[in-house]
């Protein structure tokens, strides 16, 4: 329990610098367990920092009730950021509604509508960005640093949760009686868009649940894209 109050005495510092000394910042929730964390310790200290979701258009209705659980329970209302209608228009129209089913690039392309340019929009003007990451969740995770240089977005990118692991996250969770996306309880460790999220069976990797169709070295949703390419973000401190 003392390395759970290390870790979370950490983190609340790290989002007291990121409040003081990078403002306006904001964190990029996915309103999961890990999200819950931060959203917990940055309302109950009423630090500076907006909370945005990306509101795709094919969430799980449980996820989007995490909207309703946390405006009851902190009083905060999440800004939602959804993509552009006439992009969403014209790939439905020439590829299918579930046409990332059909290749990496159909599906990178989905995620870009309908999360890269949304987070682009709600990024724009901050001076860092704070995510729910986690080292452990995903092989193309495994270099995740708690401060990084974002140069796709010219800002700071923050990931306090870089050195938790998923029982330091469930600790936090029911000591704190943090509200989590019922999912959770229901076999989906990690909660992206229906259609391209299922159970996973135990034993699984906590991400094999994510675009399963896929290579676990090609999952991540081309928020950390430069140029169309996949990019790995250099730590420039850990704190
Ligand atoms: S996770 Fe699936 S549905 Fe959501 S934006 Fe990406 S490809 Fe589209």
């Amino acid at each position: 329990m003392s390395d759970l109050n290390t870790l979370v005495g950490n983190t609340q510092a790290t989002l007291r610098r990121i409040a003081d000394e990078f403002s306006p910042a904001v964190f990029a929730s996915s309103l999961a367990a890990e999200d819950m964390v931060l959203a917990d310790m940055i309302l109950k200290a009423k630090l500076s920092i907006g909370i945005f979701t990306l509101e795709t258009g094919r969430l799980h209705k449980e996820t989007l009730g995490m909207v309703d659980r946390i405006r009851e329970t902190y009083g905060y209302e999440v800004a939602l950021y959804k993509p552009e209608p006439n992009a969403i228009d014209a790939y439905v129209k020439q590829n299918g509604l579930n046409a990332f089913y059909d290749s990496v690039d159909m599906r990178k392309e989905c995620c870009r509508i309908r999360k890269v340019e949304p987070l682009n929009r709600a990024l724009a003007g901050n001076k860092a960005w704070i995510t729910g990451q986690r080292r452990s969740q995903s092989t193309t995770r495994a270099e995740l640093g708690v401060q990084e240089d974002d140069p796709a977005h010219g800002m700071t990118k923050f990931n306090p949760l870089a050195d938790w692991s998923e029982e330091d996250v469930w600790n936090y969770i029911r000591a704190n009686n943090v509200p989590y996306n019922p999912l959770h309880d229901k076999g989906y460790p990690s909660i992206g868009c229906e259609p391209c999220t299922r159970a996973i069976q135990p034993g699984e990797n906590v991400r094999a649940g994510r675009w399963w169709w896929e290579n676990p070295e090609s999952k991540e949703c081309g928020l950390h894209v430069v140029d169309g390419k996949l990019v790995r973000i250099k730590a420039v401190a850990e704190t």
